[in-house]
């Protein structure tokens, strides 16, 4: 008999007693739309390309007008009936803008006219084919654009390569000056960058702010307990650059890793999928139409991502009950014994699902990254408190509420101040994961 690669959620999470225990499926926001499945890169460390699932074989190269439609009819299916006031659609690949402006255009037209409901539309690219007839196309479209990039030339230089081998850089840096000159900067999502322990944190960091970006996103390389991480020390990366970015006189970017963290800490609800314990709402479909989990679940096994469902033949309300989406919006719930004990848990949140993964067990174990991740979270916790030393509690009981209910903070500067206030109700935070603020979580 062969082993089941993960019977934990797939065969030992009964959802019906899920439901019964009061966990609720939270409506689909998110839809990422594969709409170009081949790449002009051959980065080294992609999960589409190069880890575990080959799928994207037998991908159509192109989502055709008759899924897209179909796509878009099942989104708008599903915002009428959970009342969504909006939702936001991501343009992925491969790499999304090999469809061409022509494609782009039609594809956006489809996507507006069958949902009924407010589309914030981006895409996330390579940034290798930025040139002004392609930003004035996804300007005009009112497409928010997030590009990848690991850092300078050599940082970049070493993973993401065209297939001759040839560094993307200079084309990436090409794209980025351009979007972020007047004519492109409305459209300016940010950058996306992918940790490698090799490059100097600072020295990274400093290389993106180069591209004057709205936000960075850091990225652990996707990794778990069967596919270890390819380096270590990734607290202490992070925390470099932490420094650097809290410390600067003026904040120069937004790096939502840290801005998510420090609002966790201060007792609202989180916003990205790698920290805290709020229910995940984002779903994918692939260039075939078929419905898929968040995509970096291919790092785990071939298959990983499957539902079994196909725009044409299921609703995404069906894709709510899926075992791997009920697993991922149980919050604490779904979670390993040892996270459930952490004192870190409700920032933490186990870290991102796919890096919980070992093979023949499924995804209830902590984060192959979990030393990291305590480590990090330590060090901006005990900064910010430090920070917060002299704010009475007592004019701030959400700080009071903060420190009471993280027992690892009693010994911060202002525990001497009178524990008043009542927690703040999860989802409480100006940032909520619906806000409007551009999708940032999706490599290309
Ligand atoms: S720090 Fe480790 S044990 Fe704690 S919640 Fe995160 S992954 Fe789990």
């Amino acid at each position: 008999m062969t082993e089941h690669l993960a019977p934990w959620p797939l065969q030992h999470l009964d959802v019906a007693d899920a439901r019964k225990a009061g966990h609720e499926p939270v409506p689909f926001q998110q839809f990422i739309l594969k709409i170009h499945s081949r790449c002009n890169l051959a980065c080294t460390y992609c999960y589409v390309y190069e880890m575990a699932d080959q799928g994207w074989r037998e991908m159509p190269r192109l989502m055709s007008p008759a899924v897209t439609e179909m796509t878009a009819k099942r989104i708008d299916e599903h915002a009428r009936a959970h009342h969504l006031p909006g939702v936001d659609v991501i343009l992925h690949g491969g790499e999304p803008l090999l469809a061409g402006t022509r494609w782009l255009t039609e594809l956006t037209g489809l996507l507006r006219a069958q949902i009924s409901t407010q589309v914030n539309l981006t895409v996330q690219t390579n940034g290798t084919l930025l040139r002004p007839p392609m930003l004035q196309t996804l300007r005009d479209l009112g497409i928010r654009v997030g590009v990848s990039l690991d850092g300078d030339a050599e940082a970049t230089g070493r993973h993401r390569l065209y297939p001759s081998g040839r560094n993307s850089y200079a084309a990436v840096a090409d794209g980025l000056h351009l979007l972020g000159s007047p004519e492109f900067r409305e459209i300016y999502g940010g950058i996306l960058c992918a940790i490698d322990v090799s490059n100097d944190p600072v020295a990274t960091y400093e290389s993106l702010l180069k591209f004057d970006p709205p936000a960075v996103d850091l990225l652990l390389p996707h990794a778990n307990w069967s596919s270890p991480p390819p380096g270590s020390g990734y607290a202490d990366w992070l925390i470099e650059v932490f420094e650097r970015w809290y410390s600067a006189p003026v904040q120069e970017t937004q790096i939502r890793l840290f801005t998510e963290l420090i609002q966790l800490i201060l007792g609202g609800s989180g916003a990205v999928e790698n920290l805290g314990l709020q229910p995940e709402t984002l779903i994918v479909v692939d260039t075939d139409g078929t419905i898929k989990q968040l995509d970096s679940l291919s790092s785990a096994y071939d298959g990983a991502a499957d539902t079994g469902l196909h725009v044409f033949t299921g609703s995404f309300d069906a894709a709510l009950d899926h075992p791997t989406t009920v697993a991922r919006q149980m919050g604490a719930d779904a979670l390993s014994a040892e996270c459930r004990a952490c004192p870190v848990m409700e920032i933490c949140g186990g870290g991102l699902y796919p890096h919980r993964y070992r093979r023949g067990e499924g995804f209830r174990n902590r984060s192959v990254y979990c030393d990291d991740l305590m480590r990090l979270i330590t060090h901006v916790s005990e900064r910010v408190i430090s920070d917060l030393a002299g704010l009475s509690t007592a004019r701030s009981p959400r700080l009071a509420w903060c420190r009471a209910g993280r027992p690892w903070l009693q010994d911060a500067p202002w525990s001497a101040s009178p524990r008043t206030g009542a927690a703040p109700p999860r989802g409480a935070a100006p940032h909520g994961p619906h806000s409007p603020s551009p999708p940032r979580r999706w490599p290309g």
